[in-house]
């Protein structure tokens, strides 16, 4: 068989998240992790389809030697897939922030790459390894084509009422300060997963789509195009998150600064990683932890379950009047893939918009696309198991196939 495989890399500052697909069946072949780069004791796992998963503890220092230890294991006698380096048709690569250059995926080329690095002071933490990560897969496989997949591309048709901020102008033309949103690939893959279940074109429909995570935002999608998403220039913005506060009065940040003499970085950190349902609860940034304990009578873990879900009514709420309508209502990631609970406290307050909940369906514990609401309901409520990586790998291969012609 010929075959068209395309491994997608998705670089952290330590670590290196792969998978190996077989675009001809759309199958995963081999996928896994490398982590704690820059140690003596990191770790690279592998998990083949059919075979038991395999865990490794080396000297990796950095990503380049990282992905030459996963290519190696993917050609291994023993543990590999593949035979040559040459079977790897094309590389996707996952980027957080494509700023406004990028509103689609892209072949990396110098130009690309340019415009990648001109990026990294909106989103430092993400570029940067996504670089390294690239720069790591075409020197050793220099025969594949790379692909840059984008977070914020999906989001870049927001008209520009929706992704100003009222800010005086010469910030966004100094610094491009502006709304950008992200998970931009999930959304994108379970609007159009959606529109394939409901066998309607996706130009006929008004989508909102909550991915709820450990990171969490909202998007509405009218045409199969994004309009607004809750995420702003950063991901900090929108719902409430697992560890982060999303929307609060900005006033806050200087008078909690001046209060509790905070640095920059400490108040960073106090919103991204000490906030969210862990702030309030106190307990946990897991959905699983916060459910539990709220059954048993933790107020502020009910109070945290509250506000999490009352904010992601609100945002919902605001895109019906944003898109002048709603059919379908997407719960995907962690939490809306998995909390039953969830998505029945965000639907029950949304009659008003005829959304009807078949609670016998919402129980139901399977991970596979499904409709949740009644056959009564105005609104098509499904929950659609997101994929990220099969929509980077989708693109990839829709890149390799228009150079191909
Ligand atoms: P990420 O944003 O890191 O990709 P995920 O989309 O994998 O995160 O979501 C992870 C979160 O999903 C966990 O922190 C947990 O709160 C939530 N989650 C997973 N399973 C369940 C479940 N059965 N019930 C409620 N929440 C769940």
């Amino acid at each position: 068989m010929l075959g068209m495989k395309v491994l997608i890399i998705n670089c952290g500052s330590s670590s290196i998240k792969y998978e190996l697909f077989e675009m001809t069946t759309e199958s995963v072949l081999a996928e896994g992790v490398v982590e704690r780069i820059g140690t003596d004791s990191a770790i690279i796992k592998l998990r083949v389809t059919g075979r038991d998963p395999l865990v490794q503890t080396s000297e990796i220092l950095d990503h380049q030697v990282g992905l030459s230890r996963v290519l190696s294991l993917l050609m291994s006698r023993e543990q590999g897939v593949i035979q040559s380096a040459e079977e790897v048709k094309a590389v996707g690569h996952r980027v957080v922030h494509g700023g406004e250059y990028f509103s689609e995926a892209v072949i990396i080329d110098p130009k690309v790459r340019q415009a990648i690095r001109q990026t990294i002071d909106l989103a430092p933490l993400h570029n940067l390894p996504n670089l390294l990560g690239i720069d790591a897969a075409q020197s050793q496989l220099p025969q594949a084509v790379h692909v840059a997949v984008f977070d914020t591309a999906f989001h870049q048709t927001m008209p520009t009422y929706a992704y100003m901020y009222p800010l005086p102008r010469v910030l966004y033309e100094k610094y491009k300060i502006r709304r950008y949103g992200f998970h931009g690939t999930s959304h994108k893959y379970v609007s159009q997963r959606a529109a394939a279940f409901l066998k309607r074109p996706i130009e006929e429909l008004k989508i909102i789509s909550c991915h709820i995570g450990n990171g969490a935002s909202v998007a509405a999608i009218r045409q199969g195009k994004s309009v607004d998403t809750s995420m702003g220039m950063t991901p900090l913005e929108g719902l409430m998150m697992g560890t982060r506060c999303g929307d609060i009065d900005p006033a806050i940040v200087p008078y909690v600064m001046a209060r509790e003499e905070l640095t920059l970085a400490e108040v960073k950190s106090m919103m991204n990683k000490h906030s969210g349902l862990l702030g309030i609860s106190g307990l946990s940034e897991d959905m699983r932890v916060i459910e539990e304990a709220a059954e048993q009578g933790h107020a502020q873990a009910k109070l945290a379950l509250d506000m999490y879900v009352y904010k992601i009514r609100k945002v919902i709420g605001s895109y019906v009047a944003a898109m002048n309508g709603m059919d379908v209502l997407i719960f995907t990631a962690g939490v809306g893939e998995n909390s039953s609970l969830v998505r029945e406290r965000v639907c029950k307050n949304l009659t008003c918009f005829g959304i009807e909940l078949d609670d016998g369906q919402n129980q139901l514990r399977r991970k596979e696309e499904r409709r949740i609401s009644t056959s009564s309901s105005k609104v098509e409520v499904l929950v659609i198991p997101t994929n990220e990586e099969l929509m980077i790998a989708r693109e990839a291969k829709k890149l390799v196939e228009k150079i191909s012609l």
